[in-house]
């Protein structure tokens, strides 16, 4: 990675180089023929009888020919600029879009590789456990426990992947529907409370809401969302909410965890975007699931907001709007 930084700030350096030589290049030229253009005017002047009838007219004469020359320069060099400028612009903007998007592949590759490997070695390692030693019926639960963890953190990890390169590329097709959010939210409550059932949960569900999704993406934003209260929700208990108003349907999900920085605010919702780095993450991930939300949420013309909760902790606000039926 240093290197392939290396070799952008050498491309850098060689452009803007360039591209000043060019326009002082340009600037050059422009004062040299316009230099040019009044000593020809002063020579001509100079060779003019000064007692001829027609001395005025063609001094007049060359003082329009030296005007029209000096338009000229300036029209041809503020095209040329303009075209070198526009040119420039344009190499620059794709090169800056190209290096975002090798800057985004090796952090995915690094994110991958890791959260890949390793569900894949604790299961295998607990079959292999399993398959050659006699064990307990306790430790046996206890391998299958948190073989099955993993699983679940692959098949995350997998619909997240698949999901994003889905909606990226046009490829996936929203079904939206009318659904039952409080009849949603409870169905994800059970399932997440049997998965974890350490993890006390208080909820507050206004019941009725009704709103106009598309049920898989929606159960994939409050998957991602309970997901993340777990993770960094340092095991204090998880509140639910769900209410609405005159227009939109809100789920906040509220964690007592360390809480996010304001300055990372914004950032936790890009692509790839995790908090930190190696040495102080304790939670595994990608850096996906938030992205996904705010992509989701938006393109069902709701919102995402991400507020501090007192003292400490996150609350992450989803607002969709109401079908007209829901009252
Ligand atoms: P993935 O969701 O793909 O498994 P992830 O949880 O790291 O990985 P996101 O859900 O997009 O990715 O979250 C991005 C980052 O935002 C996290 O790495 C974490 O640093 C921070 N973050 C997200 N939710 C919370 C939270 N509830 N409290 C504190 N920090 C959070
Ligand atoms: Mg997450």
């Amino acid at each position: 990675m240093p290197f392939q930084r290396k070799k952008f700030q050498v491309v850098f350096i060689i452009y803007w180089v360039l591209l000043a030589y060019i326009i002082a290049a340009l600037v050059f030229w422009f004062t040299a023929l316009n230099k040019q253009n009044v000593q020809m005017a002063n020579y001509k002047i100079e060779r003019l009888n000064i007692n001829a009838i027609s001395y005025s007219a063609d001094i007049i004469q060359i003082e329009t020919e030296k005007k029209r020359k000096l338009a000229q320069y300036i029209g041809e060099g503020a095209t040329f600029l303009g075209l070198i400028l526009a040119g420039a612009i344009f190499i620059f903007r794709a090169v800056r879009r190209q290096l975002r998007e090798t800057k985004e592949q090796q952090n995915f590759m690094m994110a991958i590789t890791h959260e890949l490997k390793t569900p894949i070695a604790v299961t295998k390692l607990n079959l292999e456990t399993l398959q050659k030693r006699t064990l307990s019926e306790q430790q046996q639960q206890r391998l299958i426990h948190t073989s099955l963890i993993e699983a679940n953190r692959l098949d995350n990890l997998c619909n997240n992947l698949l999901l994003s390169s889905q909606l990226e590329s046009k490829a996936y097709q929203m079904i939206q529907e009318a659904i039952n959010y409080t009849t949603l939210v409870e169905e994800l409550l059970l399932e997440f409370k049997q998965r974890y059932p350490n993890v006390p949960v208080i909820e507050n569900l206004k019941t009725d809401c009704v709103v106009f999704a598309d049920d898989f993406l929606l159960r994939m934003v409050i998957h991602n969302l309970l997901d993340n209260a777990v993770k960094y929700g340092a095991k204090q208990p998880i509140e639910i909410q769900l209410y609405k108003d005159d227009k939109n349907c809100s789920l906040s999900v509220i964690d007592a965890g360390a809480g996010i920085p304001n300055e990372e605010k914004d950032k936790v919702f890009q692509k790839f975007y995790r908090v930190g780095n190696n040495a102080t993450r304790a939670a595994k991930g990608t850096g996906l699931g938030l992205y996904l939300c705010k992509r989701i949420v938006e393109t069902h013309g709701g919102k995402v907001q991400l507020t501090d909760r007192e003292p400490s902790g996150s609350i992450f606000t989803i607002s969709l709007p109401l079908t007209k039926n829901s009252d």
